[in-house]
């Protein structure tokens, strides 16, 4: 099927448009400028955002794909999980959409359109499916989480995620710590190059043995993360330097923290993902961009006979692309379509795959 899809979840307003697994345009506007004065995203600015950005991307995609509305099959949209005005920018456009061109609308979720863009290729025609036992780690400013993905259309389960902050979140909050501006993780990954990640031992959350506990008798937190702590470390240890008027030592700490943070999301994430028998993961999310998050995790599948798969980075980091891949599977499987009053679900769980 064609499909367009339309997410707006956060600061990026995505237009996608894929028949089947084929790729044929992706038309992304972010808004992430207009929240660096701030450190992060401002919700009502990123919604504002959406209404001004969406006809201009929705033309471009169209555009790029060489279709018009009417060729298109379905209209897919993120309904949740993301910031409730946001939300409802997309998803007010996409019904708007639906009612006037009378094609039908799927609400889909967020972090499983993440999944489903490890799907598209290139080619034409080529209708594949993921593997069996995928799972997902997504890695991005609002999301940490670790999924087994049985069928995208069917069966997905959150197996393990962040407690606190997300992996992105804790790049941009140490990123203002060490002064380094926004978006933090592209600061952090460029600074931590000049610098030694073996200078400070920073800690890894939830990894102690109460919370771990064993595969027989697993602790409460077994596949969860904690980045809040990590941060506060990182901020006691500049304290330290400029408590004794020393220089602090910005590229040594940007690495360490990285290699906190990507040595947990690696381990953590690789032991859920042998204890659910998963031999083919996914990675998605901003985060992904991230050198040696890639690196280490290479590395760590590897070593555990696990296949890694990682699309290309436009496609990672939020996009419409990925609502409309989720969108076509669905269409095929023959789930849905939604009504076109359905509401946005900021908090939406990943086992509600569509609305
Ligand atoms: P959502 O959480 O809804 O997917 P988001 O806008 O927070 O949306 P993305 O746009 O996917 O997430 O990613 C942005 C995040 O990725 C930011 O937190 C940013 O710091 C982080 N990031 C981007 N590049 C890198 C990098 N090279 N290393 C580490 N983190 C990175
Ligand atoms: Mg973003
Ligand atoms: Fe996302």
């Amino acid at each position: 099927p064609l499909v367009l899809g339309i997410e707006t979840s956060c600061d990026e307003t995505g237009v996608g448009i894929v028949r089947g697994t084929q790729l044929l345009a992706n038309t992304v506007s972010s808004s992430m400028e207009e929240h660096v004065r701030f450190g992060g995203v401002i919700p009502e600015i990123a919604a504002r955002a959406h209404l001004e950005a969406f006809v201009p991307t929705l033309r471009r995609a169209l555009e790029t794909a060489g279709v018009e509305l009417e060729d298109v099959d379905a209209i897919a949209v993120t309904a949740g999980p993301g910031l409730a005005g946001a939300l409802m920018v997309g998803l007010s456009s996409a019904k708007g959409l639906a009612l006037a061109s009378g094609k039908p609308l799927y609400g889909v979720n967020h972090l499983v359109a993440h999944v489903g863009v490890g799907l598209l290729d290139d080619q034409d025609g080529a209708v594949q499916e993921l593997p069996p036992n995928t799972g997902a780690l997504l890695v991005s400013g609002g999301h940490t989480e670790i999924l087994r993905v049985g069928s995208l259309t069917h069966d997905v389960e959150l197996l393990g995620s962040t407690i606190d902050d997300a992996a992105g979140e804790a790049y941009d909050k140490t990123a203002r710590l060490l002064g380094l501006g926004y978006p933090g993780g592209p600061a952090i990954d460029r600074a931590a190059a000049e610098g030694d990640p073996s200078a400070f031992t920073f800690p890894r959350g939830l990894t102690m043995p109460k919370f771990v506990g064993t595969a027989e008798n697993p602790g409460k937190h077994r596949h969860n993360w904690s980045f809040s702590g990590l941060k506060t470390a990182v901020a006691r240890a500049i304290e330290q330097f400029e408590e004794a008027g020393l220089p602090v030592p910005t590229a040594d700490i940007a690495a360490s923290f990285q290699e906190a943070v990507v040595d947990v999301l690696t381990a953590k994430g690789l032991r859920a993902a042998q204890e659910h028998g998963i031999t083919t993961l996914l990675l998605g999310g901003g985060v992904a961009a991230n050198r040696r998050l890639r690196e280490l995790l290479a590395e760590r599948c590897a070593a555990a006979g696990i296949e890694l798969r990682v699309p290309p980075i436009p496609l990672c980091t939020d996009n419409g692309a990925m609502v409309a891949a989720l969108g076509a599977q669905l269409v095929a499987a023959g789930v849905g379509p939604s009504a076109l009053d359905i509401p946005a679900d900021p908090g939406q769980p990943v086992q509600r795959i569509s609305v």
